[in-house]
């Protein structure tokens, strides 16, 4: 049987997927904050979606990857997790995500991945740096003009 890696656009937009096909990891469950996606997430788990945790190994794997195509700094905690769970259901697995630094670097790994709704998307989900000294967020940038640490990318919602 063939599943579905679901990153929270699946949740967020909605799709025609048979639940029980679908697994995601716990940080994903994490980030839902609508009301909606919340529900949907809520009927595909009664329906037999599947929310598993991934091991540190798949991680690390990951993390090796994406230091190599610098594409680290763009991903989050959330992104590292989701890949690190395609990369566990590799060659059984289709990893759903519109998120452009995740799709460069499963492709890498070898991954299959599909777009949820790559233009929609943008119109839901929007992104912020936070730094890693103060937790400061801005807009844009590298390094935190006001401690001098890097920033992270974050998501955030859009209201
Ligand atoms: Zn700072």
């Amino acid at each position: 049987m063939e599943y579905y890696i679901a990153d929270s656009a699946v949740f967020i937009m909605g799709t025609g997927i048979e639940p029980h096909r679908m697994i995601t990891i716990p940080s994903v469950v994490n980030e839902l904050k609508s009301n909606e996606a919340s529900m949907r997430f809520e009927l595909a788990r009664e329906n037999g979606a599947r929310v598993e945790m991934p091991e540190d190994s798949s991680r690390k794997a990951v993390m090796e990857i994406a230091k190599e195509t610098r594409d680290c700094e763009e991903l989050s905690a959330t992104d590292v997790d989701i890949l690190a769970k395609a990369l566990e259901y590799k060659g059984t697995s289709v990893l759903l995500t519109d998120d452009y630094a995740v799709q460069n670097v499963a492709r890498i790994l070898g991954i299959e991945v599909k777009p949820v709704a790559q233009k929609k998307i943008k119109d839901v989900l929007v992104w912020q740096k936070e730094c890693v000294g103060c937790r400061r967020r801005f807009d844009s940038g590298d390094v935190c003009p006001v401690c001098g640490s890097s920033l992270k990318k974050r998501r955030k919602r859009k209201i």
